[in-house]
């Protein structure tokens, strides 16, 4: 897409418009909202080092925009928007605004240094978010839309528009709208279907009602931004390409609010395996789509289920004799895509105990990972930990301890020591040993249902707190015996906010403990954070 700077002067619009226009004719424009939507599923939240890391593997993958954050929301928000904004050079960085002056302002500034620039204004059209939510009359939402539409532009080249909720609007209303953002200067119009309400043919015939009706609709990229709640979310959005849209909202691994936003793997893999249907391509290297999925799942702790498509561990696996039969014969009897067009199977052994710091820091840059020095040095010696009990050091194996370092949650609870008594005819019994902020010790012991349950038993009577158990999963990283442990948890504390931990070792107790540490540490810093941000 044209370069669009955030600058002082309004720019020409209309030229630059119509030649992007022309540009993307049957290119569909990848729009991936997983650092600002995505990380609004529960659960889900990021520090900017693995904001940026993600931003930086977006990049890659070859996304066209990167919506970064909402800068007003918070102080964290806006810092993760300027500094992907410094460091992402290919695609636009976007940042999401309410139609407001204060939150366009403070999108600008967090923008400032981006290379290409995109504010997103949202405004919502329902009669049921403007009665309730906003409390006001059709003609003054409308008058807002392009009143601060115009205000955007007075900054930036690039301003998107979403009426939020525009599945549930009046559709007379919402062409209005549409038309009159338009005038006002919105290059790209999103049609978010918010609450995923919607079904694929009446989400097609809305698109296409839009592109008909709306006068003006041709001097703008049309574009959807589903909502998974029925599941359809990547259906809707692949009809409503059929009917016009050109540019689609979506993130990685779906995530979202509630049931998530539609996959970017799933329509990047259905356009360009359906190139029969669909006529129309993107930018995305597919090749770099396993290798995202996993940095994001890391990152979030939120685990991709094993049927997912596309990057779902079972994804490309059969098991049938029948069809193992039939894959062995010729492959395209029961395989549409191949595995490593989308970059899986590609773990390898890489590295073991007699690798040097060189070799480790060239393997994490092909996987797309750049440490600062200091990160770099404390990966590289839980490298050497690992290798020393791990004969063989896999990909997966490096992604873990670089996530673990990425992690810059202070450690206020650390692990010193674990034990774990058990026997035939009674409850294990677990006593733990924690260091509090570098200075006391504290030890406690507990029983428990089993091992992992009686040490979180005991970490809770160290840190006095009552925390409930929602999730708890795990998974080795890697085949064999000596496979690292990964365990992925889920915590809500006694306030009712909820927070995922990971840990990684290659005991799976230790790995259990770490996780609970790590979710119960990443609470106090955002309960610390949020008390500094209401200050
Ligand atoms: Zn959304």
């Amino acid at each position: 897409m044209n370069a669009s700077h955030v600058s002082e002067f309004i720019p020409s619009p209309d030229e630059v418009g119509a030649r992007d226009l022309m540009k993307f004719m049957k290119h569909i424009v990848i729009f991936d909202t997983t650092l600002r939507d995505g990380e609004q599923s529960p659960g889900a939240s990021l520090d900017i080092k693995a904001k940026i890391e993600i931003a930086k593997q977006l990049e890659r993958l070859g996304v066209d925009v990167i919506e970064a954050g909402f800068p007003i929301a918070s102080k964290g928000d806006f810092m993760a928007v300027h500094n992907i904004a410094s460091v992402v050079k290919g695609p636009i960085v976007c940042g999401l605004a309410r139609a407001r002056k204060e939150d366009i302002d403070e999108c600008r500034q967090a923008l400032r240094p981006a290379k290409q620039a995109r504010v997103h204004v949202f405004l919502a059209t329902s009669e049921i978010h403007m009665k309730y939510k906003l409390k006001k009359a059709e003609e003054e939402i409308l008058k807002q839309a392009e009143e601060f539409v115009k205000y955007a532009r007075r900054f930036c080249d690039d301003v998107e528009f979403s009426p939020e909720d525009a599945s549930r609007s009046d559709i007379d209303f919402l062409c209005r709208v549409v038309e009159a953002v338009i005038y006002a200067g919105a290059k790209t119009v999103n049609i978010p279907d918010t609450v995923g309400y919607a079904t694929p043919i009446e989400f097609g015939s809305l698109i296409k009602t839009i592109k008909t009706k709306v006068s003006n609709s041709n001097k703008a990229i049309l574009s959807v931004h589903c909502h998974n709640d029925l599941g359809l979310a990547v259906s809707n959005s692949l009809s409503a390409i059929k009917n016009g849209a050109k540019q689609i909202e979506c993130t990685i691994n779906g995530l979202g609010e509630r049931a998530g936003n539609a996959s970017l793997e799933e329509i990047v893999m259905a356009l360009n395996t359906r190139k029969d249907i669909f006529n129309c391509g993107t930018s995305i290297k597919t090749e770099e789509i396993y290798k995202t999925s996993r940095l994001v799942s890391k990152l979030t702790g939120i685990v991709v289920q094993p049927n997912k498509a596309i990057v779902g561990r079972n994804a490309f696996s059969h098991e049938a004799g029948v069809h193992q039969d039939g894959i062995l014969k010729k492959r395209t009897t029961y395989e549409i895509m191949k595995p490593e067009d989308v970059g899986v199977g590609g773990t390898q052994l890489v590295l073991g105990k007699h690798s040097g710091k060189h070799a480790f820091q060239e393997r994490l840059k092909k996987l797309g990972v750049e440490l600062e020095k200091n990160d770099l040095i404390s990966a590289f010696q839980r490298f050497k930990d690992l290798a020393d009990k791990k004969k063989e050091v896999f990909d997966e194996d490096l992604l873990a301890i670089v996530e673990e370092e990425l992690e810059s949650v202070p450690e206020t609870y650390k692990l010193e020591y674990f034990n774990i008594k058990r026997g035939k005819n009674f409850q294990p019994k677990a006593t733990i040993k924690l260091l509090v902020e570098d200075n006391k010790d504290i030890e406690e012991s507990s029983d428990g249902d089993g091992p992992v349950d009686a040490c979180y038993k005991a970490i809770d009577r160290i840190t006095n707190r009552k925390v409930k158990l929602l999730d708890y999963s795990l998974k080795s990283t890697t085949g064999g015996k000596d496979a690292l442990g990964e365990v992925s948890i889920r915590i809500k504390s006694e306030f009712g906010n909820e927070v995922s931990g990971r840990g990684t070792s290659t005991d799976i107790i230790e790995a259990s403990v770490k996780a609970y540490l790590n979710a119960v540490n990443k609470f106090l810093f955002t309960k610390e954070r949020k008390a500094k941000a209401e200050l």
